[in-house]
């Protein structure tokens, strides 16, 4: 099909753009070892994805579970990783544990609860990552996150929680603020977790627009949407 060949083609040539700027950010940075890429193609279809698979890409990102749950069962076979990165009603828990191998979106105890059931209702094997969402606006709380105050205590109760794995902080950077410091303050936050959980190593920051100061600061993980995939489309 010639426009899945011309899809194909525009795909791999922004993918290969995104790895060039994770090059050059970590050439800058002095780092050796790059972050891993998790391109987020929530609002794109599954046909999308398994281009991305074919392309080399491990790691995907969705923000809501009916769409995520169902690009999952479709692309099974391919072996993707899926990490959960929106605001999370528990009453989701259950679906998400089946097929997440993180939630990048943990922001409060009763999400830590429904998870925990859900995971071990599923008989999982491996334990589902979490992250703690850390929220580095003070003015602002409508994106979803913890207050860093609140992220230890969080991370002991994931910590002791049947079927999960404290895995890291992750936060987006508040609007209209430099995310240089918004990363900084996210280093810091996940530092602290890290010094009382040494596995909690993961630091997920870092979008199309500020991908290089996420990598400067340290992150271990990055979520990419619109420089992978253009543009998101209208949803129906
Ligand atoms: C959509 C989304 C991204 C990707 O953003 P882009 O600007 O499209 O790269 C990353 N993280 C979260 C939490 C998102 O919701």
């Amino acid at each position: 099909m010639a426009d899945r060949a011309g899809r194909r083609e525009e795909l791999a040539d922004r993918l290969a753009r995104v790895r060039e700027r994770i090059r050059a950010a970590c050439g800058a940075a002095g780092r050796t070892e790059e972050p891993r890429l998790i391109v987020v193609t929530k609002f794109h279809p599954a046909s999308d994805v398994r281009l991305l698979a074919e392309l080399g890409v491990t790691d995907v990102g969705e923000n809501r579970d009916q769409e995520a749950s169902a690009k999952a069962a479709e692309l099974a076979g391919l072996g993707l990783r899926w990490h959960f990165i929106g605001q999370l009603q528990t009453n989701k828990a259950k679906s998400v544990a089946r097929y997440a191998e993180a939630v990048h979106s943990v922001d409060r105890p009763q999400l830590v609860a429904a998870l925990s059931r859900a995971v071990v209702a599923a008989g999982r094997e491996d334990p589902l990552a979490c992250l703690i969402q850390v929220n580095l606006d003070p003015r602002a709380s409508g994106r979803g996150g913890a207050a860093p105050e609140d992220v230890p205590e969080l991370g002991s109760l994931i910590d002791g929680s049947p079927g999960l794995r404290l895995a890291g902080v992750m936060a987006v950077a508040p609007l209209g603020t430099d995310p240089a410091e918004a990363f900084a303050r996210l280093a810091e936050v996940g530092g602290g977790l890290r010094r009382a959980f040494p596995e909690a190593a993961m630091l997920s920051a870092g979008m199309s627009q500020d991908l290089e100061a996420a990598v400067a600061a340290g992150a271990t993980h990055l979520r990419i949407g619109t420089d992978v995939l253009g543009p998101r489309p209208p949803v129906g």
